[in-house]
């Protein structure tokens, strides 16, 4: 890294912190020729990921679209904002930590409902509506006969949540 001010090759690092968010690490530089202090980030490089729709086009994986659908189903329900993006923070990693780069619209909508299961049959049965595209009420019947012969585990006790997690999520694609 070249200092900005006089180029020269060599800095050593005065501090080093991650964001807010822990996707970057800041560091703090000192130019060992002239002293002048300069700042770099260092970041994770994510592998893009493709997604396949259902008429064959492909697209690059959005995180903040799967994170609007999710929000539109679970509006006015008990979902708290802070488990929808825990839920697509758990969707991309897993999609991320995947040996395939391509995935279809199909394997992330069936994901997506894994998760609202355990969270709100009404979020559920909207984000079904959608994705699956219902064309009926016969669909919404369907839908809530599966949802009604596989019963919920019953609620999630916030305070066991971390530890409960690895179970909860723990899905293959
Ligand atoms: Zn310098």
């Amino acid at each position: 890294m070249l200092c900005p001010n006089c180029q020269h090759k060599e800095s050593r690092v005065l501090e080093s912190r991650s964001t807010e968010a822990k996707q970057s690490i800041r560091r703090r530089r000192e130019c060992l020729n002239c002293k002048y202090r300069f700042t770099t980030y260092e970041r994770i490089e994510l592998v893009p990921v493709t997604i396949i729709k259902r008429d064959s086009s492909r697209e690059s994986f959005d995180r903040s679209k799967l994170l609007r659908g999710i929000l539109r189903a679970c509006e006015k329900t008990q979902v708290s904002h802070q488990t929808i993006e825990s839920i697509v923070d758990e969707i991309d990693a897993t999609l991320q930590q995947s040996t395939s780069r391509e995935f279809s619209s199909n394997e992330i909508g069936e994901l997506v409902l894994k998760y609202l299961r355990n969270e709100s049959e009404v979020a559920y049965i909207r984000f079904a509506s959608v994705y699956r595209k219902f064309q009926g009420i016969k669909d919404f019947v369907e839908t809530l006969n599966q949802l009604q012969n596989n019963p919920l585990t019953g609620e999630i006790d916030p305070c066991n949540d971390t530890s409960s997690q690895n179970t909860k999520y723990n899905l293959v694609l």
